[in-house]
């Protein structure tokens, strides 16, 4: 008997935790689905090399995608804590002014906050006195905070890892040291996606989740629609049991270079400091650890907790986020010549905090395409 070859409806390419998280819930449907890793684990380029922390949604530009789907993501992540068992904890951030300049843009954020569509009940501004009373570590050149009560700490690997098993055993494939390396059209409705070794998957959509390979990827479908580049954040690891006691999520003010400066609790009982912002990085060192850096980040810390053992540093890593030069958001849209393509690119932060929602939107603009019926076995626990 001649076996009939397999067409997949969607070939996912990358397995990190935006392919993990539209790969989960393409799960649901009746459809042929694969996930194609280049490296022999998921999770290992950007999503692991982060803070970590699904962010309230007052920081983003708004009226941007990445601002709406960060407070949807975050609203839906409320169904992946029941379903997807993976640990988590809910924790306040404090974005903390140093100086009046900063207290002022404590306002702007508040008032962008309420605007991305935050409640009034999940932000506070609070003076020196309030925020002592809850870290009393802080630093006592700080003169104001907001305090936003609706960010949650999480490990996006495990996170990663659990959607993938989850949409494995719904019946999604995953294929590891699979790297792309060419895709052509064999007809109008089917794509050929060849490895660098020669094998070859066909396909009727790709979406394109390859992190900082994405436009490269998308020049293999015959479309330069967007470019990347690269800005660097380097971190270092507090060994736990060694440092002054930290609540909440502690913000310097964000500037141009990101809102992400932080000293943090980890999930794991460590403290977490980071990260530095370094532009023009190359494709090949976007997980690069630095001598040069190593101190900035104890500058980092120290500012804000000058109680802080910065000597007990138990490990140093990095990521880069993946940013599209053309414009101030995530790109997410179908390709400009082949509309059974879609980019998912330039997801810098928060593109973890907005995962769910931007599974939705994806399989949303999939339905424009493919019909999606409805699998009446649909196992979405994870155990
Ligand atoms: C310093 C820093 C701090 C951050 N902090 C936060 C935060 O606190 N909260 C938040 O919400 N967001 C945060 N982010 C953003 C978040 O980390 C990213 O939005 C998210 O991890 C991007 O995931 P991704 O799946 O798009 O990319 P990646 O994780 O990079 O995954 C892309 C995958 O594609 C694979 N791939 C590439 N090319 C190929 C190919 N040719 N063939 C097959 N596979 C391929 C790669 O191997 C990789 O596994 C932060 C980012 C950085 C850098």
């Amino acid at each position: 008997m001649i076996k009939k070859e397999t067409i997949y409806d969607i070939c996912i390419i990358g397995a990190g935790i935006m392919g993990a998280s539209i790969a989960r819930e393409l799960g649901q449907y009746d459809i042929k689905a694969v996930v194609l890793e280049k490296n022999p684990v998921v999770a290992d380029e950007t999503t692991t090399g982060n803070s970590g922390l699904i962010h309230g949604g007052f920081d983003a530009k708004t009226g941007t995608i990445n601002a709406k789907l960060n407070v949807l993501g975050k609203v839906r992540y409320e169904d992946w804590f029941k379903e997807l068992n993976f640990p988590y904890k809910r924790v306040d951030s404090l974005v903390l002014a140093f100086n009046e300049f900063e207290k002022n843009e404590l306002d702007v954020l508040y008032k962008r906050g309420l605007a991305n569509g935050l409640k009034a009940e999940e932000m506070e501004i609070l003076n020196f006195e309030e925020i002592l009373k809850r870290e009393p570590n802080i630093s006592p050149n700080v003169v104001g905070a907001l305090c936003c009560n609706s960010s949650v700490l999480i490990d996006p690997v495990m996170l990663s890892k659990k959607l993938l098993n989850n949409a494995i055993k719904n019946g999604v494939e995953l294929k590891l040291n699979w790297k792309v390396a060419n895709i052509t059209s064999q007809t109008d409705d089917v794509m050929e996606v060849i490895n660098d070794n020669g094998d070859v998957i066909k396909t009727k959509m790709i979406i394109n989740c390859a992190g900082h390979w994405g436009d490269e990827i998308a020049k293999l479908t015959g479309t330069t629609d967007f470019t990347l580049k690269r800005r660097r954040g380097e971190y270092r690891v507090l060994e736990r049991n060694t440092q002054p006691q930290i609540n909440s999520v502690l913000f310097m003010v964000p500037t141009v270079y990101g809102k992400g400066v932080l000293v943090a609790p980890m999930l794991d009982g460590r403290t977490l400091v980071g990260p530095t912002a370094e532009e023009g990085i190359s494709r090949d060192e976007t997980r690069l650890i630095t001598t040069s850096k190593y101190n900035e980040i104890g500058d980092i810390g120290t500012r804000i907790v000058p109680g802080l053992k910065m000597e007990y540093t138990c490990y140093h890593f990095s990521g880069s986020r993946a940013i599209w030069q053309e414009g101030d958001d995530f790109y997410i849209d179908f390709a400009s010549q082949n509309d059974h393509v879609i980019n998912v690119a330039g997801i810098k932060s928060p593109g973890i905090s907005a995962a769910p929602a931007i599974a939705d939107y994806v399989i949303d603009m999939i339905k424009t395409k493919i019909k999606l019926t409805n699998k009446l076995n649909w196992d979405r626990i994870e155990n």
